[in-house]
Parts: C-alpha cells; structure tokens; sequence
C-alpha cells in the first residue's frame, strides 16, 4: 500500500464528505460527476499511459456500459414501455444496481478483451487510428441499434443512484488498481514496451500479449465509469459519448500527465475547473460598466488553450512521470518483482553444452548484400570475438542472430531448436540475450525496473541471480533507484549488459560495448566478460574495435569483410593472417601485429 494512494483517497473521501454534509443538490451532481471523470480518466491512463498509445475509442466503451447497465438496472414495466423489443430475457430481468455494474464491467471488460486482442497486433499510430474508428463505428451501432438504445433518442427513467460518497469509492478503486497495475509485473512490462520496443522483444517480452492484457483491464474500469456516468445521470443518448468527450478525457489526462495516476486526478480536477468558470462566464456577464457579451464555445477555447500551454511548457503533464510518493522527502525502496521459477531447468553447461548455429546467413538490404553466405557457430563456455571493418556486417549478423532482423537466406539454430524469423521473444525464451551497438535502455524507467521488467518476462530456474545481485555484478550496486536516461554512458553500456543477465541468459551477444568507454572501464568490463565465461559458462559473442581486447579475450575471431567471413579461428592465427590485416588496413601491412 503507497502513501500517495492513501493521501490521493482520503482526500477524494474528504471533497465527498464535505459535499454530502454541506453541499447543495447541484453541488453534489458536480462532485459525484468530477469522481465519475476521475475513474474515466484514470481507466484511460492506463492504457494511454502505460503503453504510450493514445485512445480515442475509449468513449464507445463507456457507451455500451452505460446502456447495458441502464438496461439491466431499469424497473421491467419502464423496460416495456421505452424498449418494447428487447429480448425476453433482458426485459423481464431487472438487476439489482451492484450486480448490474459486476455484469457490466465483466461483459464490457470481454469485448475489451477481444477488440484489444486485435488491436494489439498494430503498432503506435495505427492502433491510435484504429480506435478512433471504433468509436465512430460504436457511435453507429448505438444509433442504430434502437432495440437496444432508443437510437438517437435519449434513454430515460434509469434510476439516479450515485452519491458523492459512493462514487468517490468508484475512484478510490481506480486509482489503486491502476497504481497496482502500473506497478505490477504486466504494467513494468508495458511501460518498457513504451519506451522501447526492440529491446524490450529481446528481453523475452511478448508485446501483444501484453497490451492485449492492458487494454482489457483499462476497459474494464472504462466499463465502470460508463455504468456510475449511467446510474448518476438518469437519462442520456449516443452523442454523450463522441467526440466532446474523446477530447475532454485526452486534455483531462494530459494535462495531468499520462503515465501518472495522481497526475490523472490533477487534469481532472484542472479541467474541471476550468470548465465550471467558464460555463457561468459563457451566456455573457458584466465587468463593471463594460459588458462581456455571450461567447458560445469559450469551455471548448479554454480547455484547449490548457492543452497548449501544457503541450507547450510541461509535454509529459504537470505530474510528468511522478507519482505522489516520489515527492516524499525519503527514498522508497524500489519494488522487488519476482521471476517466475520454471520447473524443468534448462541443462547446465556441464550436462549438454549448448550452441548457437548460424548457417549460410545471407541478408540484403535493396542492393547492398550486408551478410553473403555467413556461417558461425557460438558454444557455450566460449567467447567468441567478431571483428571487421564499419559495415562489414557484425551488427546485421547479431541481429539475425537474435531475431531481431529478418533474414533471405539460411538458418539460425539455438541448440536443437530451429529458430523461427523475426521472433526475438523466443530467442530470448530460449537463453539468447543481446545488447545494442545504440544503447537501447528503457530510458524513463529507472535502473532496477530496466533490469526486473526483463527478468520477469523469462522465467528462470530458482536459484537465478536476483535484481541487486546482477547490478552490484556489473557495478551499479546503489543506482537501483536512478532513472536510466541518468546515468553515464559507460553505466548505460553496463545496465544494458544487466538487463540481458536478467533473462538467465546461455548465450550472450554484445555489440561494441566497449564503445565510449575510457580505459579503466573497458578494463572492468573486460574482467567481466571473462567472468561470465569462465563462472557462469556464458557463451559469448563479442563484437568490438579495440583489437588488442577482442585478441586478449577470446577463445576464437570471426572476421567478416563486406558481409563475407574470411576468417574464423583462434587469436594467434588472425593475428598472422595477412587477408585480416589488408581488410583492415590495406594491401601491405601482411598481419595484425605489425
Ligand atoms: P557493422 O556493424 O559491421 O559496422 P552493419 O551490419 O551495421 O555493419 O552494416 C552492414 C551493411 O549493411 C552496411 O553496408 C550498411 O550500410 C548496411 N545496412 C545496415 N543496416 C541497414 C538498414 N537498416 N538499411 C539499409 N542498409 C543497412
Ligand atoms: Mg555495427
């Protein structure tokens, strides 16, 4: 349980119970209605701020809530006379309020689960449209569907049971499963999502499954929203749920800041704000002896004038990325997570050693043959140096070898499982990890949920190393809580290494990550190296340009040369072989070492 929550509830419990005692009727309708954008809002962050997607669709959700729990709710003889056509079983049943919402939020939360299974499979833009169509075809249905809704006509005689209190309950509810949910395993693994999606595949992260997982819970308390919107208001019709208020909800979480849920709480009560002053300003008013006249529109200028100003000065909203108890003034632990154990342990290195086997990997890029027939094998225990001009090729060849880049030709064997094309999830699932030649970090995460948001997408056996152990490996022992972007880059290059250990992995892939380090830093990080080796039997694939390193290091050199591998054996000989030595400084120099 975080203080903040605590703070955000008694707060909402403290405007509720202000209201019940003192407020007017008209008072305790915008309070009940400010909780209701509250739980609207916040059930839109968490789709929008976890996954960095933003929903227009989400309005077409709370509209079939709101009339599914009308319908269900709704004395039968008000059902016959408004709804003449609903099938028998809806019209002779009427739910008790309690039970037509559990009914709502877990039908609606199903469509979601559907819908967000198929939207899932679009990446950021397309998916952003996709919704915005949903909502436009929800808007259709409802008035078309006129067994069901009346059409455009408003649905009426619902009964009115909302009360500041226990709609602030509603909110309470949110607001602690969204933070529950941003903070849970499946939440740490979207906002990776978001910040990178390569990395965060390579880290065994499966991104559909994921954000299907995210839409439906967020349509679920969307779902929630619609049915308190129905039993607050009484009577409502399809336009309610269009575009006024696709636009409201975005500025109202925007403003507060996405991927916060007390951020989210803030743009509501801003918004709201602003949209009271404005609704008494908007029919005209007198400033003295100078008379404002009628402006029509002014709650739509205003909230689109905060939206301005906040994309404008604060792009990530007034809370940006911070929840209340990052204000605190004591540092919180960060969250431990927990990998999943799996039962049968992959075989240790002692029983079977494992490999990676590369053959006749050909990959073009248009006209550019970047990898001509490549044929290298990994071991596990090994490290195996990768070297070659800039574009010979190493880093198109790691990353087919890690699913990440598709290829034309050939197969990529990770031990005795042929590995499918452009998977990276399964070659992590199955002991591959990777770095990147461009630093890949989950940047606005912080060091330890870089590191946990891969271990808990892989499970591992139960002894594996756990968050701390792998940091203080590589030397960031006391960074857990720094927000990646933060660090220097030879820490980077080192976090990216420690997000790979995470996934337990058998065979480990670096590319250059020596580059931007000084000498004492590729002196630890070469100790490393070793270490993973020769401790924990890792086979690794290192490709760097510090020869001296890459010589000192490995057990066997591949060289690649305008994607061909003209070499691949162990130092000693490429130190001699004079076809390395004219790649990579011109015919004359006959070796290396010269
Ligand atoms: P290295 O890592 O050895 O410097 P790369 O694997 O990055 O080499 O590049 C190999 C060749 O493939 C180069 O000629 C490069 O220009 C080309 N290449 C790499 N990535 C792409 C891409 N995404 N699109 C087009 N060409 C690419
Ligand atoms: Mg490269």
């Amino acid at each position: 349980m975080r203080l903040g929550n605590i703070t955000l509830a008694l707060i909402l419990l403290a405007i509720a119970t202000t209201a019940t005692v003192f407020g007017s009727t008209a008072m305790n309708n915008t309070v009940s209605y400010f909780f209701i954008l509250v739980v609207l809002v916040v059930a839109l962050g968490i789709y929008v701020g976890n996954t960095g997607i933003v929903s227009f669709g989400h309005p077409a959700f709370m509209a079939i809530a709101a009339y599914l729990t009308a319908i269900l709710v709704m004395p039968a003889a008000r059902k016959s006379a408004l709804l003449p056509n609903l099938p028998d079983f809806l019209s002779t049943f009427s739910a008790p309020p309690l039970l037509g919402i559990v009914i709502t939020v877990f039908v609606v939360g199903l469509i979601g689960a559907g819908i967000g299974l198929a939207i899932s499979r679009l990446n950021g833009a397309s998916a952003t449209i996709a919704t915005l169509g949903l909502l436009i075809v929800a808007h259709s249905l409802l008035v078309g569907g006129t067994t069901f809704t009346r059409g455009a006509q408003a649905l009426y005689g619902i009964p009115k049971l909302v009360s500041p209190i226990s709609a602030a309950i509603g909110a309470i509810i949110t607001i602690f499963v969204a933070d529950w949910f941003k903070h849970s395993r499946w939440g740490l693994a979207a906002r990776a999502v978001r910040e990178d999606e390569a990395a965060a595949a390579a880290s065994g992260i499966s991104i559909k499954r994921n954000r299907t997982i995210v839409f439906c819970l967020s349509i679920a308390f969307t779902a929630l929203g619609g049915a308190m919107f129905a039993l607050h208001l009484g009577v409502f019709s399809p336009k309610e749920f269009y575009f006024t208020l696709t636009f409201s909800l975005l500025a109202m979480l925007i403003v507060g800041g996405a991927s916060s849920t007390a951020g989210a709480v803030v743009g509501v009560a801003v918004i709201t704000m602003i949209t009271e002053v404005l609704r008494q300003a908007e029919p005209g008013f007198s400033l003295g002896p100078i008379q404002i006249p009628a402006l029509f529109g002014l709650t739509t200028i205003g909230i689109s004038v905060a939206l301005i100003l906040t994309l404008y000065r604060r792009p990530e909203g007034i809370f940006g990325l911070k929840e209340l108890d990052d204000f605190l003034p004591f540092d919180i632990k960060p969250r431990v997570y927990k990998r999943s154990v799996i039962n049968t342990p992959r075989p240790t290195a002692s029983q079977t050693p494992k490999s990676i086997r590369v053959q006749s990997l050909t990959k073009r890029y248009g006209g550019v043959t970047a990898l001509d027939a490549v044929s290298i094998d990994l071991q596990q225990g090994e490290i195996l140096g990768l070297i070659g001009p800039n574009g010979s090729g190493k880093s198109t060849f790691l990353s087919c070898a890690s699913g990440i880049q598709r290829f034309d030709e050939g197969e990529v064997w990770v031990h005795d499982t042929q590995m499918a094309q452009g998977n990276p999830v399964a070659y992590a699932h199955n002991g591959v990890a990777r770095t990147f030649q461009n630093i890949r970090l989950f940047a606005r995460l912080s060091v330890a949920e870089n590191v946990s948001a891969a271990m808990v997408s892989v499970p591992g056996p139960a002894n594996s190393p756990t968050v701390a152990d792998i940091l203080t490996r590589v030397g960031l022992d006391g960074m857990a809580l720094r927000t990646a972007s933060t660090l220097s880059y030879g820490q980077q290059r080192r976090l990216e290494i420690a997000r790979a250990l995470a996934i337990c992995p058998d065979f480990l892939l670096l590319d250059e990550p020596a580059a931007g380090m000084n000498s004492t830093e590729t002196d630890d990080l070469a100790a490393l190296i070793m270490s993973l080796r020769d401790e924990n039997g890792l086979g690794i694939l290192l490709v760097d340009h510090d020869l001296p390193m890459i010589l000192r290091l490995s057990n066997r050199v591949a060289v690649l040369n305008e994607g061909k591998l003209i070499a691949l054996a162990s130092p000693e000989h490429i130190r001699e072989n004079p076809e390395v030595a004219a790649a990579y400084f011109g015919e004359g120099q006959s070796t290396l070492s010269e």
